[in-house]
């Protein structure tokens, strides 16, 4: 008989595990309430980031955590009267930022990580999405000499221990690399290995139109009129009722609405991000993304123009945007490279789905026989789709795995 399951959410994570199902025969539906890839799966900033191997911690150091309570920095904000909702969750996060228990979770998610260039390229390969892929890194840039060597000796770590690529700039290489740059800077970390995706949307797009040349089914209806049906599951759509008997939740920010109703509530929480598309005056050029260290925004050359993102915003879930941050990283981006005007009217807003222990949710969603968790992959969740796609396919099917899944797996919250 043929397997046949519901994937709910259609970002980077539920069409890389949809497409991957159907691969393995299974009858799939990919429900989302918008198109495929209009989640954080849209607007981000576009790195395959083989380099990640470190998640990012909750900042233990006093001097950086009243930096960030002072509420004015451009790599942190947050809105005060959302932070009671974020107590707990954030808690845990501090917690299991502590070295010990940190180097357990960069352990976990650089086996994850080290798949993930391979795993877009197993999908990508032989198809128009390859256009997309340029292999060509990205730069994290320093104006502190002193900030610059601790950042090495980290990048020397990250090599030694877990075989990511760089290559240290100084100042005149890195002014050679980027000669559009219009301040001197300390150097760069060349991150080699990255891939940088032109337009990550287009991304998800073709992955999604792989899924459908493929035999997979695409319907518009809301992951919340999920039911039980008899031994399966049934979701409402434009359609009409889909169902199937399995279900994926890879609804990104929004997993928990689905999930806390089937008694399995995890501490997801949202870190809000913006972007914005900026031309280049004259002959200007960017070749590559560059990271600002100290003012944590990225610039990255992409088909819409150059798109800045910024970092992390802490806000109510229904909150109205407030790009505080796009504004003050714009007069830094300003002064480093010459933008021009603002493509768009309005910036665009995303979402990355985090968990406390910096790791992904996947696996078995507890206490519901043929339900499955997706979610939670924080900042890498356009790197890490694929590499999901694949790992909980295959734990469906019941084949070996191609990593061990324990450290993903949802009981552990
Ligand atoms: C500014 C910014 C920069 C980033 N840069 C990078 C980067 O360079 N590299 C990287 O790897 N990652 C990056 N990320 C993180 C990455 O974008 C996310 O981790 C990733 O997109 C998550 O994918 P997802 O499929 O889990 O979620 P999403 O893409 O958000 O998909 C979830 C889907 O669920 C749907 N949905 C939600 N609720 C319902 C409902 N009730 N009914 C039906 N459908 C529903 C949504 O419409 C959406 O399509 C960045 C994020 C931001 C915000």
């Amino acid at each position: 008989m043929t397997q046949s399951a519901i994937v709910l959410g259609a970002g980077m994570v539920g069409v890389s595990v949809a497409l991957h199902l159907r691969r393995r025969g299974y009858d799939v539906v990919l429900i989302d309430r918008r198109g495929p890839g209009e989640g954080a799966s849209f607007g981000n900033g576009g790195l395959i980031q083989r380099e990640a191997v470190y998640p990012h911690p909750f900042p233990r150091a006093l001097a950086e955590l009243r930096r960030i309570a002072g509420n004015r920095a451009t790599d942190v904000h947050y809105h005060p009267l959302a932070l009671p909702g974020f107590v707990s969750p954030l808690l845990r996060y501090w917690w299991n930022s502590e070295p010990t228990r940190y180097l357990g979770a960069v352990q976990a998610y650089a086996k994850l990580i080290a798949t993930c260039l391979d795993e877009h390229y197993a999908l990508a390969r032989g198809t128009e999405a390859m256009a997309l892929l340029r292999p060509i890194g990205w730069l994290r840039i320093f104006s502190q000499p002193e900030a610059l060597a601790t950042a090495l000796a980290q990048a020397e770590t990250a090599r030694r221990d877990y075989g990511v690529g760089f290559a240290a700039l100084d100042g005149a290489a890195l002014a050679a690399a980027e000669p559009s740059l219009l301040v001197a800077r300390a150097g760069a970390i060349h991150w080699t290995d990255p891939v940088s995706v032109s337009d990550p949307h287009a991304l998800t797009l073709a992955y999604a139109g792989m899924f459908t040349a493929e035999g997979g089914r695409l319907a518009t209806g809301d992951a919340t009129t999920l039911r039980r049906a008899g031994a399966g599951w049934q979701v409402q759509t434009e359609a009409g009722p889909v169902e199937a008997a399995e279900v994926v939740v890879a609804l990104g920010a929004a997993a928990g609405q689905v999930t806390g109703p089937l008694g399995y509530a995890p501490p997801i929480f949202g870190k809000r991000g913006y972007h914005m598309h900026y031309g280049l005056r004259g002959n200007a050029v960017l070749h590559r993304p560059i990271l600002d260290a100290e003012s944590g925004f990225l610039l990255a050359p992409m088909r819409a123009g150059i798109r800045l993102t910024t970092g992390a915003e802490f806000a109510r879930t229904d909150a109205p945007a407030t790009p505080v941050q796009l504004e003050r990283a714009e007069p830094a981006a300003r002064a480093l490279l010459p933008l021009a005007d603002r493509v768009e009217s309005a910036p665009w807003m995303g979402v990355r789905p985090c968990t406390p222990d910096m790791l992904p949710i996947i696996g078995k969603l507890p206490g519901q026989p043929g339900a499955w968790c997706a979610f939670g992959h924080a900042h890498q969740g356009l790197t890490l789709g694929p590499t999901t796609g694949r790992l909980l396919a295959e734990m469906m099917c019941g084949e070996a795995p191609f990593v061990s899944p324990a450290p993903y797996r949802a009981e552990r919250f």
